[in-house]
């Protein structure tokens, strides 16, 4: 077989949370039957800025809206597209965004759930260690702002 050729992808999404009885909250989304936890996001499109991919594929993906506080990071992996025969490397964008409006009971059919959680339990839930990396430091922006 010809060895795999190699492409890059950049997606953007976020963390988005709420102030719930004292505690803060933040939407994870479950895929793979429901077997992975993580943070919502999704290819940006051409003509779309970071910032909107992040906003339309939170909306879409956990049923919620949020502002924009501000940019966490970026995190990168490289995953293997089997039907393309293809090595890809995947750039993600996070931003910090607080909860506006929506349930997660409106989201996307693509993924298997999205869930509120007190921020703790989410970065023990997420699978992935950028993800979780991103959660911790959504946290430490999260409380240095009050
Ligand atoms: P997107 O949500 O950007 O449209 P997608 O759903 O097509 O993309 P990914 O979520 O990037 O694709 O998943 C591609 C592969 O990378 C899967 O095998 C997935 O398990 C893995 N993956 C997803 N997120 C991470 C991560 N943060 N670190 C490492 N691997 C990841």
């Amino acid at each position: 077989m010809k060895p795999a050729s190699l492409k890059t992808q950049v997606s953007s999404g976020g963390v988005i949370f709420r102030k719930h009885k004292g505690r803060i909250e933040v939407a994870l989304i479950a895929v793979k039957g429901g077997t992975v936890w993580c943070l919502p996001k999704g290819i940006v499109n051409k003509g779309e800025t970071p910032e909107e991919t992040a906003l339309r594929e939170v909306e879409e993906e956990t049923g919620l809206k949020g502002n924009i506080l501000g940019k966490i990071g970026q995190i990168s992996y490289w995953y293997f597209i089997k039907e393309e025969n293809v090595k890809c490397k995947k750039t993600v964008y996070f931003y910090l965004m607080q909860y506006v409006s929506g349930s997660t009971d409106n989201h996307d059919w693509e993924v298997d759930e999205s869930a509120w959680f007190p921020i703790d339990e989410a970065i023990n839930k997420i699978a992935f260690k950028g993800d979780r990396e991103i959660v911790e430091k959504a946290k430490r922006m999260i409380l240095d702002n009050g």
